[in-house]
């Protein structure tokens, strides 16, 4: 390759070449195959695979432009100073947008705020929520359009929404998540395009503040919700939305959105989100990676009929025995366990081949610590099998 960018390079310093000679070399250039292969330089190494890390935060908050929400301070700076100081490394604002709160002015200056907090370290990221609260409903995160709509407009139900969204995505990505998805909302799930799928990329498996009996802060599971939603044929990854109200639930909150990105830039998560590297996990800082035949989690592979999976899982914790990783499984079509292994340590990595035979597969991950379920649900692939 070395030589063919030389000669390109030659090219195009002989500028008193006449136009036709010039046109003819360049066409030599821009061939592939055969001429490529041909001046190829072994020495240069292949495109290496991108280098992904976790990173952790939460995709789903309310402030006092969600109107039943009003009371001082729960700003938007008021959240974005509190996931700061928690460890957050990333956090959206998502107000629901049918209030009279909600008005062209704190859209706008949601943007401003959440740009002037974006740093090297922390990205903030505007969005609303859609909240189609007549039965079965649904509600929904959009993020990163330039505009927004409320779902008791009038005229304005999921189709309208799915369409004005990808109309949304001219300059800058687009993306949604179903949020908090009880079993057969969505109009049981209905309205599935491709192009609808490709923007609806994420769901919140693990939602809300809630209490258990001891006063801590918990997410609840939503997986039925997730089963019928990937049954039903969306491509959807495991987010946990926080969705707090007020500030003060997000130094309390555990569970976590993990993104794998090649940086912790708003387009580093952006690419994260439309190509579902996600995962959800009641552990703050549990990371999980895996891929399938060399394709990343969140992937859609060619109908192979073996599944290489190469799964590594970490927990920085490792003074807290409680994060120790005990089993990791590999959960296909409707929650079937294809496979599943032991683990006794804090970093653990599994490599192990399947016969497809599942249209889906996406991994369970156990900690010590948590007796009553996963701790983390990562990324489906999906083998596209009819
Ligand atoms: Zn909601
Ligand atoms: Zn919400």
């Amino acid at each position: 390759m070395k030589r063919l960018t030389d000669r390109c390079g030659w090219i195009f310093r002989l500028d008193m070449i006449a136009a036709m000679v010039v046109l003819l070399l360049m066409s030599s250039c821009t061939t592939t195959d055969k001429g490529q292969a041909d001046l190829a330089d072994p020495a240069l190494p292949e495109q290496a695979a991108p280098v992904y890390s976790c990173y952790f935060g939460t995709t789903h908050g309310h402030d006092s432009f969600s109107g039943h929400n009003r009371q001082t301070k729960n700003t938007v700076i008021d959240h974005l100073d509190q996931a700061k100081t928690n460890g957050y490394q990333f956090y959206f604002i998502t107000d629901h947008s049918q209030y009279d709160t909600f008005t062209p002015d704190s859209w706008a200056s949601t943007l401003a705020d959440v740009n002037r907090y974006t740093t090297d370290t922390f990205v903030a990221i505007r969005g609303f929520e859609f909240s189609e609260n007549d039965a079965p409903g649904g509600h929904m995160n959009i993020y990163n359009t330039p505009e927004y709509i409320s779902a008791t407009a009038p005229g304005v139900n999921f189709p309208y929404m799915y369409d004005w969204m990808i109309g949304k995505q001219t300059s800058t990505p687009v993306y949604a998540s179903f949020n908090h998805p009880e079993a057969t909302q969505y109009n049981n799930w209905d309205f599935l395009t491709p192009e609808r799928r490709d923007k609806v990329t994420m769901l919140e498996v693990i939602n809300g503040v809630g209490k258990d009996k001891s006063g801590e802060i918990v997410g609840k599971l939503h997986y039925t919700g997730f089963m019928n939603a990937l049954e039903r044929g969306w491509r959807v990854a495991p987010i946990a939305g926080l969705d707090a109200h007020v500030p003060e639930a997000i130094g309390k909150a555990e569970y976590r959105t993990g993104m794998l990105a090649t940086s912790l830039t708003k387009d580093g998560l952006l690419d994260a989100m439309g190509h579902r590297r996600t995962f959800a996990t009641y552990d703050r800082n549990l990371c999980v990676q895996y891929t399938v035949n060399g394709k990343i989690m969140g992937s859609v592979l060619d109908n192979p009929a073996t599944l290489n999976f190469a799964i590594t899982v970490a927990d920085p914790d490792t003074g807290d025995e409680n994060d120790k990783i005990t089993k990791i499984e590999i959960i296909g079509d409707r929650g079937a366990v294809a496979a599943s292994q032991a683990f006794d340590e804090h970093s653990v990595t599994w490599n192990t081949s399947l016969n497809a035979q599942y249209r889906y597969y996406f991994l369970k991950i156990y900690t010590a610590g948590k007796k009553d379920g996963a701790t983390a649900y990562a990324a489906p692939v999906w083998t596209n099998r009819p």
